[in-house]
């Protein structure tokens, strides 16, 4: 898709991820889905929501392995591994608690991890 800018980006079919041509107001991609400009805008919001659940379910896994392990490590592993461990936790943590803040579309949570 092009505005006739160098910067347009490319928006790709939220059902099939293909680039979507714009004829108009209406979307298409080359498998044949088609979307009115509300209709893609709702699609591409479904697919984000859907999206960032998945991550929020791996991320949960990442935090409840990273836990045991650092606890496995606190009993007898070497301090390098329990750091090691300790970090990823705390990065899982951080990085669950912005996705979290994105699902709830919290504007004051989600400027507290903006740069
Ligand atoms: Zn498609």
């Amino acid at each position: 898709m092009t505005h006739g800018s160098p910067s347009s980006r490319t928006v790709n079919c939220p059902l099939c991820r293909r680039e979507l041509r714009s004829a108009g107001q209406a979307y298409r991609c080359a498998k044949g889905h088609g979307f009115s400009a509300p209709e893609l805008l709702a699609e591409q919001s479904t697919l984000a929501s859907r999206l960032l659940r998945g991550v929020v379910g791996s991320l949960e896994s990442t935090i409840a392995l990273s836990a045991d392990l650092a606890s496995a490590a606190q009993e007898d592993g070497p301090p390098s591994l329990l750091r090691s461990v300790e970090r990823e936790l705390d990065d899982g943590k951080r990085t669950l608690a912005f996705v979290r803040a994105r699902l709830l579309d919290d504007p004051d949570e989600l400027d507290a991890y903006r740069i």
